[in-house]
């Protein structure tokens, strides 16, 4: 049985049992969502704090370069990786304080984030409901900000307890020094590879707080008569628009959004508009938004295939392994969207999946 469905007595011996074992030469392609095959010259698998002392004096981790890995779901292996990869099954879930208004909970980051979603629902909590169904774990949340349906992680992040990887040192981040910012934090940028995040800390409200600002969520709920009532009716709404709207990876590989949205100034979507009268924009934080599937879906791209991959028929912003892609033909058909948007529109796409 696999350790996440064991009872909790159960895990404490599964953990006592376990010995972190590093591997050479192991396959990737059933830890990543796009589904790519890649081969990590060391592979580890870390399931408790103990692991993680272990780990960092061990000769491998010492020696060689370093890929954390939570749930594959925001990563394109373009080659293999010539270094150890580090699967993060650190798992535990903990109330650490309440009030009568809120709850703060910590989390380990190898726990499932759907499951954390669950997890505070369930306990009638406010503050990442509208986060629900995002595939992946806690402890990659931070990397880029989740978000989705009018959210983002930074509504309820207090602090990103991280290990730096090359002293070992804990760090304590408050949600400030994290550098949030839209699919954005310190740990992609300033601080890219540098930090292993081991768990967060999460506030949360008991009290009602309703986000409905999203109109595809609104839309939903006006649709199918549903009164919210507590934040499980928003969770259970959100799962099924991603469940109608996104292809699953376990049908399709692929890592959802490939690019960000792009970010223009006033005078740019001005510019444009002269061109393209009706193009899509949206206002979030004072910052011009053009939503990049439109883009995309303008030049042409939206349902293309080209040979293993393709760009998704009904989400033009999803790239995807149609089966036995290798990461480095996706990285092409990427490579060719960003220059013909580029040349349509004088636009440049971002990746938000990270390429490895
Ligand atoms: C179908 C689908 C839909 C999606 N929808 C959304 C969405 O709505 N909103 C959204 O924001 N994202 C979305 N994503 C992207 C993805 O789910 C998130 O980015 C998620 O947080 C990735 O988690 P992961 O554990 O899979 O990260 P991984 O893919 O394993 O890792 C991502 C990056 O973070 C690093 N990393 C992972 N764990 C750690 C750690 N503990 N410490 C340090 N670095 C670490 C990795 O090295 C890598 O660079 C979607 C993906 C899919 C496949």
């Amino acid at each position: 049985m696999p350790y996440d469905v064991l009872p909790i007595a159960e895990r404490r011996e599964f953990l006592y049992s376990w010995r972190m074992e590093i591997r050479k030469d192991h396959n990737l392609s059933k830890l990543n969502t796009f589904g790519v095959s890649a081969n990590a010259k060391f592979f580890v698998k870390i399931a408790n704090e103990a692991d993680l002392g272990k780990l960092f004096n061990a000769p491998e981790f010492k020696k060689n370069k370093k890929l954390f890995l939570g749930g594959g779901s925001n990563v394109l292996f373009t080659k293999d990786f010539d270094g150890l990869v580090i699967l993060n099954k650190l798992k535990g879930i903990e109330v650490l304080s309440e009030d009568s208004e809120s709850v703060i909970i910590r989390c380990m980051g190898g726990e499932i984030w759907h499951d954390l979603v669950v997890f505070t629902v369930e306990r009638g909590l406010w503050g990442i409901e509208n986060l629900a169904l995002i595939p992946g774990t806690v402890g990659a949340a931070p990397m880029q900000n989740i978000g989705a349906y009018g959210a983002d992680l930074k509504n309820t992040l207090l602090n990103v307890e991280a290990f730096e990887i090359s002293t070992g040192q804990k760090k304590i981040f408050t949600k400030e020094e994290c550098e949030l910012g839209y699919r954005d934090s310190i740990f992609k940028n300033k601080l890219k590879d540098r930090y292993f995040i081991f768990a967060i800390t999460l506030k949360l409200s008991k009290k009602e707080k309703k986000n409905l600002t999203y109109k595809v969520l609104q839309e939903h709920l006006e649709k199918n008569k549903i009164k919210v009532k507590n934040s499980k009716h928003i969770s259970d709404a959100v799962v099924d628009i991603r469940r109608s709207k996104l292809p699953d990876p376990k049908v399709i590989g692929n890592a959802g959004s490939f690019f960000k949205n792009v970010f223009v100034k006033p005078a740019e979507l001005k510019k444009l508009q002269e061109t393209y009268p009706d193009i899509p924009y949206f206002e979030e934080d004072e910052i011009i938004k053009i939503p990049t599937g439109w883009l995309i879906e303008q030049a042409g791209w939206k349902g293309k295939k080209a040979g293993n991959v393709g760009v998704h028929e009904k989400q033009a912003l999803v790239l995807v392994n149609h089966g036995g892609a290798k990461g480095e033909e996706i990285l092409i058909l990427a490579n060719k969207i960003i220059a013909d948007v580029k040349e349509k529109f004088g636009l440049e796409l971002m990746p938000e999946v990270n390429l490895i």
